[in-house]
């Protein structure tokens, strides 16, 4: 298990004669009339949880993640491992749990959300320009002002 793997998570009804299959989370068998097959092992369906939140993962319908050994639910495994999207300054990609600002379809790092010409930071409630997809501060905007620019608020 070292690749990224999304699975559905089947239950199954235990077949009477078939044999009893062992846990793969408690290496118990498993004498319960449902179990749950994922990863190609069997499992309780209380032995099959997201190691980050512990939620149980054999509930209708559910969708497991693997990662590094890590068995997880889809909100965190989005949330450890997904991405937002690529920096539009940067461009590089931008891991789900971290912060970002947005502007129009454009999504930033903090760290590299400022001004492109003068490195000014914006605030909450501050102005900001886009121009040719450039992230500009109102003076540098107004000294290169050209039609089609676009302005709007930090959120
Ligand atoms: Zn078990
Ligand atoms: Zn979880
Ligand atoms: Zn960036
Ligand atoms: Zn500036």
């Amino acid at each position: 298990m070292v690749l990224d793997k999304e699975e559905g998570v089947p239950m199954l009804s235990l077949q009477p004669t078939g044999k009893q299959k062992g846990c793969a989370g408690c290496s118990r068998r498993i004498k319960d009339r449902f179990l749950l097959k994922a990863l190609d092992k069997y499992w309780h369906e209380d032995c099959l949880k997201c190691a980050c939140c512990d939620c149980r993962l054999g509930e209708v319908g559910s969708t497991l993640y693997t990662k590094a050994n890590l068995i997880l639910c889809r909100r965190d495994y989005l949330r450890l491992f997904g991405t937002t999207g690529n920096c539009a300054a940067c461009s590089k990609l931008i891991p789900a749990f971290e912060m970002v600002m947005r502007a129009r379809d454009n999504v930033y790092h903090l760290d590299c959300f400022a001004c492109q010409l003068c490195n000014q930071r914006f605030c909450v409630g501050d102005k900001f320009f886009l121009k040719n997809n450039m992230i500009l501060c109102q003076m540098d905007y107004e000294e290169g002002q050209l039609n089609g620019s676009f302005h709007t608020r930090v959120q």
